[in-house]
């Protein structure tokens, strides 16, 4: 059994990134920037946003972080997102989700310029996607392309099954590895809530993607012997022993799945860390005008 280690992978991945910017600017290029826009103080995603800042700072990005009170009105968001949309200086941008509920989630990520939507939500991106043409790919989707390639695990022909259908993980994962391509060229079977005897499906894959949020869900009797096991789900769970009071798990009973396993990720340091580095990927290509020409 092999750990797929997502925290080397992340760190690699953005050494890489470094080392263009460095190029970038000794050549007298401009520099990229990602702008983040983050509404209100949940700790979860003030977490998140300023790990994607502090990264930039690690490997040469000009950053902005915009921040508002989640009293911010639908129209001040928009107002701010066209400036952006319009501002040289910034090649992509996010807005952390999720939004409070008095603010439409979909007609902020639509307003946002597919040429600048680094975390590839907008529908022309995900079109795009769909269509084979290029775009800017979901980071956590992204980051696993990147486990499966720099891991060199095969995935031609076999099945492969994703729990979960979200738009930022499950679906776009199902859609990435049906594609005539590697990592793809995989059958797919993507399964949800609604799914009759989960299991029956995952004893059939040969590789398991799991993106649902329920710790424990996959157990060994559902894994093939041999299988490539990713799990995405990061959820929680209360610890005393621990000083921030809870630990991470994910949808895998590890202990139990890992020895049957050829490839798995631990949650955390798998799948987690890759999602930054794909942001910053993405971004460097914004600044390289590498999608949208
Ligand atoms: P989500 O929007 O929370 O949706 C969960 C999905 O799981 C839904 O499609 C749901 O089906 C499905 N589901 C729920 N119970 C199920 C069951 N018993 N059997 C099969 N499917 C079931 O999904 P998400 O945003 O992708 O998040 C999923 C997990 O991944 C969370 O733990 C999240 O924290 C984690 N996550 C991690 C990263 C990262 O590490 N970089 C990034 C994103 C998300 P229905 O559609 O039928 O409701």
């Amino acid at each position: 059994m092999t750990l797929l280690d997502g925290k080397k992978t992340s760190e690699t991945i953005q050494q890489e990134i470094a080392d263009e910017v460095a190029d970038i600017k000794a050549n007298g290029g401009k520099v990229p920037h990602l702008a983040a826009i983050l509404v209100g103080n949940d700790g979860g995603s003030v977490t998140y946003v300023n790990n994607k800042v502090l990264a930039c700072e690690r490997i040469g990005f000009g950053s902005t972080l915009i921040r508002y009170e989640d009293t911010v009105t639908e129209e001040e968001l928009l107002a701010k997102i066209k400036e952006l949309n319009e501002d040289v200086l910034v090649d992509g941008f996010i807005v952390q989700l999720p939004l409070p509920k008095h603010i439409d989630t979909e007609k902020v990520l639509e307003s946002i310029d597919p040429k600048k939507d680094v975390d590839g939500f907008h529908p022309t991106n995900v079109g795009r996607m769909v269509a084979g043409l290029p775009s800017y790919l979901p980071a956590t989707p992204a980051g696993i392309l990147q486990l499966l390639t720099r891991y060199e695990i095969e995935t031609h022909g076999k099945h492969c099954v994703v729990v979960g259908r979200s738009n930022i993980v499950g679906s776009p994962m199902s859609i990435l590895m049906a594609k005539e391509a590697y990592p793809g060229n995989a059958t797919v079977t993507l399964c949800h809530r609604n799914t009759v005897n989960l299991g029956y499906f995952t004893r059939q894959a040969d590789i398991i993607i799991t993106a649902v949020g329920k710790p424990g869900l996959i157990t060994p009797d559902m894994v093939k012997e041999g299988a490539v096991v990713i799990d995405v789900g990061t959820t929680r769970v209360p610890d005393a022993t621990r000083k921030a009071g809870y630990r991470l798990r994910g949808d895998v009973d590890f202990d139990a799945v890992a020895p049957k396993c050829s490839f798995i990720t631990p949650v955390p340091g798998g799948v987690g860390p890759l999602t930054i580095a794909m942001l910053m990927k993405n971004t460097l290509r914004a600044a390289k005008r590498e999608v949208y020409g």
